[in-house]
């Protein structure tokens, strides 16, 4: 079969068909760049490997283009890469790997195109195009890759057991290929997987994590994360995770299965917003459940204190999975403690003060928490879903009115902690701390308003009640 070659590509192909002939190198596109143009999706890097020295070809072919890029050199990996068109160009020589147990890094050898497929992790990511003159366009394709596009099909190249306990990322990059394509890992490779899976232990975490991020970074994560359970992955890479699973009945009444409630969090979650953050958070919010079930005989399963303790779990798991241990693990952080408290709002009186308070305390977050809590909503009654909603859309009414009139979603004191000092003709003390507490929780009561005259009013009275004397030249 041909390979429907675009204008764009045309040009380039043909150049490093030509150049490649002069060396004597027979030449190919492989791997995902095919994949993805046969997917008609968005693809990215082009992969270029022939059976030669690719160093020597990349710098002949960037000697032929103007103007001539620069080429960009790995010799440790023997590759060598340009910027062509917004396109990066990668060229690599054909290469036989043999593996040893402890390790995922191979041993390399000069091969053949054959044997360069061959070591590929999934059949739609072996296809190759031919560059050479004699079939120009034709993909090779040894192991059915375009028959398993066409049926949505992930399998391994050669036996799958082998494969994956060779190279065990291989399991991982597996359950992502199919959460981002949609596509169906055959049984007896998908058996393999659960077979291996003790053999991740050898990859390092920033690598699982890159394909965690990239399952969560999908349309619909919950597919990969439904996979890496059923492979038993999961209670390996991420324990804490795992613990949702599962619903215990005690008297006749179960609760929800926390780990399916979360995955449509997540779900739903991605449907309003690709900030990978809020995605994580949608992760995290109820992690502590297992930890804080608690069976009461008199109201039944209860999880209290769970949003603060899964705060607290956050940086934990975070540095385990070699998140980053700043801003964003503290965003994630606030977003899971702060989960309930649109809800416990919507139980109560909606009053301005306890609105104050949330804003206060979310500051620019506030919208992405009320994504979060929407997100969150997953009874199957229609009805409860409508109720949920409306409440929620008083909160968010009632969000607008307190912000236009307070102000409070960055909100800083207006009266500084040297002001009182200077006002008072004191050194930082207890009184310093006092005042300045006093006068927050004025505003966010709603007796005064957040403006500095009353906020400075309210200091001499708090002042004079701690027996202060104002010193005359302050205002
Ligand atoms: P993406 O860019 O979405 O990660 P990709 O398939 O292009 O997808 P790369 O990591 O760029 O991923 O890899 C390019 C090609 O190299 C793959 O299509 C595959 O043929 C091969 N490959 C990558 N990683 C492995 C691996 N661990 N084992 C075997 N083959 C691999």
């Amino acid at each position: 079969m041909l390979f429907d070659i675009k204008q764009h590509e045309k040009s380039i192909f043909s150049l490093i068909s030509q150049v490649a002939e002069e060396l004597d190198y027979p030449v190919f596109v492989i791997g995902g760049y095919v994949r993805d143009r046969l997917l008609a999706r968005p693809s990215k890097d082009i992969d270029i490997v022939c059976v030669g020295d690719g160093i020597t070809l990349a710098r002949k072919v960037a000697k032929s283009l103007s103007p001539e890029p620069k080429v960009a050199i790995y010799k440790r990996f023997g590759t060598a890469m340009f910027n062509h068109r917004g396109m990066e160009v990668e060229f690599v020589g054909a290469r036989r790997e043999s593996y040893r147990f402890e390790s995922r890094n191979p041993t390399v050898d000069d091969g053949t195109l054959e044997d360069d497929q061959n070591r590929r992790d999934l059949t739609i990511n072996a296809l190759a195009v031919s560059l050479n003159e004699y079939n120009f366009g034709e993909i090779v394709d040894p192991f059915n890759g375009l028959e398993d596009l066409e049926s949505k099909i992930l399998r391994t190249p050669l036996e799958p057991g082998q494969t994956f306990s060779d190279d065990p990322l291989r399991m991982m990059r597996a359950i992502r290929f199919a959460t981002q394509l949609n596509f169906t890992i055959e049984p007896s490779t998908f058996q393999a997987i659960k077979r291996h899976k003790n053999r991740i232990k050898i990859i390092s975490q920033e690598r699982i994590t890159i394909e965690l991020e990239k399952i969560l970074a999908s349309d619909q994560p919950s597919i990969g994360f439904k996979l890496l359970f059923d492979s038993e992955l999961l209670e390996i890479i991420f324990p804490e995770m795992h613990a949702l699973y599962g619903v215990e009945v005690k008297r006749g009444l179960g609760h929800k299965d926390n780990f399916f409630h979360t995955l449509k969090v997540i779900d739903n979650i991605c449907k309003n917003t690709d900030d990978i953050w809020l995605r994580w958070a949608a992760l995290f919010h109820d992690i502590a459940k297992p930890p804080t079930k608690r069976f009461d005989p008199k109201i039944g399963w209860t999880f209290h204190g769970h949003e603060a303790l899964g705060a607290k779990m956050v940086p934990r798991i975070f540095r385990r999975l070699r998140l980053p241990m700043d801003a964003k693990m503290k965003y994630v952080q606030k977003l899971v403690r702060l989960h309930l408290r649109p809800i416990s709002l919507t139980k109560e009186n909606i009053t301005d003060s306890a609105i104050r308070r949330l804003l206060f305390e979310t500051g620019d977050d506030i919208d992405d928490l009320m994504i979060l809590c929407e997100a969150d909503i997953t009874s199957k009654n229609p009805k409860k879903v409508k109720r949920y909603l409306s409440n929620y859309e008083l909160v968010r009414e009632k969000l607008k009115e307190v912000e236009a009139k307070d102000s409070l979603r960055n909100w800083e004191p207006p009266i500084s902690g040297e002001l009182i000092m200077e006002t008072f003709d004191i050194t930082p003390s207890r009184e310093v701390g006092i005042i300045k507490n006093a006068i927050r929780e004025a505003i966010l009561d709603g007796e005064i308003p957040n403006e500095y005259q009353d906020a400075f009013d309210f200091m001499l009275v708090k002042g004079e009640e701690l027996g202060l004397t104002r010193i005359a030249a302050s205002k």
